[in-house]
This record gives C-alpha cells, sequence and structure tokens, in this order.
C-alpha cells in the first residue's frame, strides 16, 4: 500500500509557524515513503473561510517548495458527505438532537458544579417519536450527533506511542449542524477514506478527535488511518503561538522579515525532534534525513530570534543563482556573482544587499579624516584592471610606503572607500567600487 498524507488547512486565516510546520513534516515524510501529498482546503465554514487565505495557502506553500501531488476541496464534496450522513442515520448512528446551545450549556455547567465531566447524556436517544414531532412543530430543527460506542478505542501514534480512551469518556460529537450542514469531524473522515488517506499527521489538539474519528471510519467502512499528533510550538516562555499569529504567518516572514524558504524549512524540520538544526540548502537534505520517529513528545519552542540567525548562515551559503531574482526584485538587476559573494557574509536579510550595492554603486560621502595618508595611498592605487587580488598588492605598497600595519592602515581606507567601519572584505569590495570613485572617495569627495 502506498503512503498518502494530507495537509488540511481550514482557509479561515494566514498560515503561521504552527500551520506551515505540520504541512512540512507531512510532505517530507510523504517524499521520504515515494508516497503522495494532498492538499485539502477545509473549507466547510463558509462564514469563515476565503478565497483570498485559500490562495495565501497555496502561495505559501509554493513558495516553501512543498509541492502537492492531489488537491481537494470540501466545498466541492458536500454530496459525499450526505451520502455518508444518510447510512450513519439509517443505521442509528447518527440521531437527531434538539437542545438549543442555551440548554447545553446548563447542562454542561450543571455537570461540572458536580465535579462530572461534561460528556452529553444523550437525553436525545429517549425522545420518543412524539417528541420529536411535538419539538418539531414548536419549529425546532435538529442537529445530529454520532452514537459513540462506549467501548475502549486504542491506537498506537508514531509520536505519542500507545493512546487509549474510553469511548464512554467521551461525548458524543456533532456530525451535522441544524442547518444541515456537516462538520469538520465527519468531513475529514470521509474524505481521509474517499482519498485513501494512509497516515495523519496533525497537532495534538486533535488527539480526543482520533478517538471519536476512529469510531467513524470504522462506522462508514473505512480504513483506519496510522496518526501521529505533534506536539504544538510555543514561544520561549512556553505560551502557545495563537496571540502572535499575525506576525508568525508564513506570509510575514517572507515579505516583512526577509526569511528565507530554506530558514524556515531548515528550522521547522528539525524543531521537536533529536536532529541538530543546521542550515540546509534544499529540501532533498532534509528528506533524507527525515524520521517521524524523530519527533519527540516535548513540546517545541519556536524563537523568531533563532530563525533569523539560521537565516543569516543560510545566505552565506546560498550561490548567487539561488538569490537572483530576489536581488532583482529589490531593483538591483544589475547585482552579479561578484557582488553577492562580496557581501552575503555580511547580510542576515537579502533586502541588506540594497546598502552595500549602494557603497559599491552610488555615491558615498567617505569619512576622510586622515587625508595626508589618504592621499599617499591614492596616489598607490594600481591601474585597473582590478580584481581579488588589488587590495592585497596595493595595501603592501601602503604599508611600505607610511610604515603603517592592522588597524591603523586599514581602518582609515574603510572609512574614506565605504563611509563605514564595518563591512563586507575590501578585497572583495574594491573592484566593484572601481578605480575612478576609489580616487575620489580617498580625496574625500562624495562619488
Ligand atoms: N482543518 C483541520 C485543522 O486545521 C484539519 C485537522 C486535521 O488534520 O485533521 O485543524
Amino acid at each position: 500500500m502506498s503512503v498518502a498524507v494530507r495537509f488540511a488547512p481550514s482557509p479561515t486565516g494566514l498560515l503561521h509557524v504552527g500551520n506551515v510546520r505540520l504541512a512540512l513534516v507531512n510532505w517530507l515524510f510523504a517524499r521520504k515513503a515515494g508516497g503522495t501529498f494532498l492538499l485539502r482546503l477545509d473549507d466547510t465554514d463558509e462564514e469563515r473561510s476565503k478565497p483570498e487565505y485559500a490562495e495565501g495557502i497555496e502561495r505559501d506553500l509554493i513558495w516553501l517548495g512543498l509541492t502537492w501531488d492531489r488537491f481537494a476541496r470540501e466545498s466541492d464534496r458536500y454530496g459525499r458527505y450526505d451520502e455518508e450522513a444518510a447510512a450513519l442515520k439509517a443505521s442509528g448512528r447518527l440521531y437527531p438532537c434538539y437542545e438549543t446551545p442555551e440548554e447545553l450549556n446548563l447542562k454542561r455547567a450543571s455537570l461540572v458544579s458536580q465535579g462530572r465531566p461534561p460528556i452529553y447524556d444523550r437525553a436525545a436517544l429517549r425522545l420518543s417519536d412524539a417528541d420529536r414531532a411535538r419539538l418539531e412543530s414548536e419549529g425546532r430543527t435538529p442537529h445530529w450527533r454520532f452514537k459513540l460506542e462506549h467501548t475502549p478505542v486504542e491506537w498506537t501514534d508514531l509520536v505519542r506511542g500507545p493512546v487509549h480512551f474510553e469511548g464512554s469518556a467521551l461525548s458524543d460529537p456533532v456530525l451535522i449542524r441544524e442547518d444541515g450542514r456537516p462538520l469538520y469531524t465527519l468531513t475529514s473522515v470521509v474524505d481521509d477514506a474517499d482519498l485513501a488517506i494512509t497516515h495523519v499527521i496533525r497537532g495534538e489538539d486533535h488527539v480526543a478527535n482520533t478517538a471519536v474519528q476512529i469510531q467513524i471510519f470504522q462506522a462508514v467502512g473505512g480504513a483506519v488511518p496510522v496518526f501521529a499528533h505533534l506536539p504544538l510550538l510555543t514561544d520561549a516562555t512556553g505560551q502557545g503561538l495563537s496571540k502572535r499569529l499575525g506576525s508568525l504567518s508564513v506570509a510575514s516572514l517572507r515579505e516583512e522579515e526577509g526569511i528565507e524558504p530554506m530558514a524556515l524549512a531548515s528550522l521547522l524540520a528539525k524543531l521537536g525532534t533529536s536532529d541538530a538544526i543546521e542550515p540546509r540548502l534544499t529540501l532533498d537534505e532534509l528528506v533524507a534525513e527525515f524520521d517521524i520517529a524523530k519527533v519527540s513528545r516535548a513540546t517545541p519552542k519556536f524563537d523568531p530570534e533563532e530563525l533569523l540567525r539560521l537565516n543569516a548562515r543560510i545566505l552565506h551559503l546560498l550561490p548567487f543563482e539561488r538569490v537572483a531574482g530576489e536581488l532583482a526584485a529589490l531593483g538591483l538587476d544589475d547585482a552579479d556573482a561578484a557582488f553577492w559573494e562580496a557581501v552575503r557574509p555580511n547580510l542576515s536579510r537579502v533586502a541588506e544587499a540594497r546598502d552595500w550595492w549602494a557603497v559599491t554603486h552610488a555615491p558615498v560621502a567617505p569619512v576622510a579624516d586622515d587625508p595626508v595618508f589618504l592621499a599617499e595611498a591614492a596616489a598607490l592605487l594600481p591601474e585597473e584592471p582590478w580584481d581579488l587580488s588589488t587590495w592585497g598588492t596595493w595595501t603592501g605598497a601602503v604599508k611600505a610606503r607610511t610604515g603603517r600595519k592592522g588597524k591603523d592602515l586599514f581602518l582609515p581606507l574603510r572609512r574614506a572607500l565605504t563611509g563605514r567601519d564595518h563591512g563586507p572584505e575590501l578585497k572583495n569590495l574594491l573592484p566593484l567600487i572601481g578605480r575612478t570613485r576609489a580616487q575620489k572617495r580617498l580625496a574625500g569627495e562624495t562619488a
């Protein structure tokens, strides 16, 4: 049986680091096993689902390189949910309930105040045909609950190990709303069964759903998949990420924070696993290293600073071809490999290359507070063509002439040539600045 997994986001908001980590882990799992990765949009919540969020999800996944082999949208599949719901009603596993939300709240509150778990009391199962007719004549429309079997539910979770629930400790879940719409608990199972999903890898917030859904798989005659529930990411203090979701959206990491896709992937593939987090330049490397058995049950902490540090380490390794598009998008159409290799050791984000482009290709106000020395140095500038050896040849000559060395030699030259105290190696920058500009800057002119 070939492995089939799915990533099933609800298009009700932007993808954030927590969601996209699950997409990545599913994708890595599929690629490692030579299986398929399905993107399924869980869009049956028609009030909250928006086409722009669906587009955003696709854009984010493509940006990360997480291409999908199959695509499904729940809103295309209402016919199938209706069929399964009709079959479950016919077999008595789906039963009509008439309580209002207020009545249900009162029941829950009363159970909780007695120190009992807030499990639905199945009062609706005791209604007679006449009771139901009366309720409906009062204008009530039923919602429908799935009748759980009060037997143990067990599975071997790929992350949590053996998991055990008692069916009697769970509330019969509502699968069909009063307005007739099916809910996620049902739709997800029908899809996973129809699309022959073999492994469901999702967040541990779904563990209790799994207990219920295993019984639904059995009731609809679907093969029960293998489950893996990953602990959810928290921030550095152990709080859930939900409060900061806006700033931790994939879109804002890409567009505002300047994070490279492989920085995010390198971090999220390893966070919460036994592997060290190291920069990786391709998803293939992450596939080779992936093993779901390495995912720990401990809560992984997501630290935006760690992501930025990894981004810098990735940039220091990325070849020009991999950033040419981004540089062009910044307006640096003429940037070439020599420029990129000169500046990348100094970047945490690609956009910072603009500053160094300005230093090599636009007028710079030099800091020329040692004019006599700078004039001597300028007089020794070799003729062009310049290459990576020019800096060494030139400063060797300046050193011999002036007797200066170390910081006394190099800092005034750097300040005059770049207008700054720090930056990329001058050996690399000097040929990009060129002789005309260099000479003027050494003379204190803005050039
Ligand atoms: N749409 C659900 C969610 O985003 C999918 C959960 C699942 O993977 O089954 O939580």
